[in-house]
């Protein structure tokens, strides 16, 4: 579904992926772990538009994709639940995820709603609070339902854990059985590396750019020297 074939993406002087390539087959939780600075925003955001690769190629179900709009990336069937959620706070939860749904139609739209509230009771509860007031394990709730309004075909999940209470660490973890359990695709970038491989079909592993492991989930989550020798150092 997914194939990012040697990309490298730079920020002026600072080159933050080199030759990168990682692929996602349809109905896969694929997860990309390494440590601060490795590079794994940079390549979300690099499949979902907001960056531009000075090299290599994204195919979406075939098609090049490398640096299009992400609206259009949005129509085609890509959804980025981006770092930090970057959620309307003046609006309510309801208001966020109709503007989320506005390129819909009206039918759909209301169908995705009732998902969402089904999918998210803790939202439901809050449908009419400003999504200011949520708090973070809610906010993260909000901005996976909000990417879900378009019905992606692959979801893209940057860092959905961080800042939260291991008691909302769980309940994120959850969601994503839950969403893989209904045949969601998804490319997630976790910090909780071990638990998020365990999760996953597959993983890689970036430092400093670059790919330096690919396996199952389940090999890389088994590695523990792979784990001591990344995690928690620098890039
Ligand atoms: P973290 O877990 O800390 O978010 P990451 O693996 O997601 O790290 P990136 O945020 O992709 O890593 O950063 C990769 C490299 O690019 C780092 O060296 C970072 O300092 C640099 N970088 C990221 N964003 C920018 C930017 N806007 N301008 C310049 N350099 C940047």
């Amino acid at each position: 579904m997914l194939e990012v074939d040697r990309i490298t993406t730079r920020y002026g002087a600072i080159t933050a992926l080199h030759d990168a390539s990682v692929s996602v087959n349809a109905g896969e939780l694929v997860a990309i772990v390494g440590p601060n600075g490795a590079g794994k925003t940079t390549l979300l955001n690099t499949v979902a538009g907001l960056l531009r690769p000075a090299t290599g190629s994204v195919r979406f179900d075939g098609n090049d994709i490398t640096g299009a709009e992400p609206a259009r990336l949005v129509r085609a069937g890509l959804a980025l639940v981006p770092e930090h959620r970057r959620l309307f706070n003046d609006l309510t939860v309801e208001e966020n995820l109709r503007l989320a749904g506005c390129t819909t139609k009206a039918h759909e739209r209301r169908q995705r709603l009732d998902e969402a509230s089904e999918l998210f009771p803790v939202l439901r509860d809050k449908w009419t609070t400003s999504a200011g007031y949520l708090s973070g394990g809610e906010a993260q709730q909000l901005a996976i339902a909000r990417a879900l309004m378009s019905n992606p075909r692959l979801l893209l999940l940057d860092e959905p854990t961080l800042g939260l209470a291991p008691t909302l660490v769980d309940v994120v973890f959850d969601l994503l059985v839950r969403l893989r359990e209904q045949g969601r695709t998804m490319l997630v970038v976790e910090q909780n590396a071990t638990r998020a491989l365990r999760l996953a079909d597959r993983g890689y592993l970036l430092r400093s750019g670059r790919v330096v492991t690919t396996g199952t989930g389940a090999e890389l989550a088994a590695d523990s020297g792979l784990f001591d020798s990344f995690i928690g150092t620098a890039s």
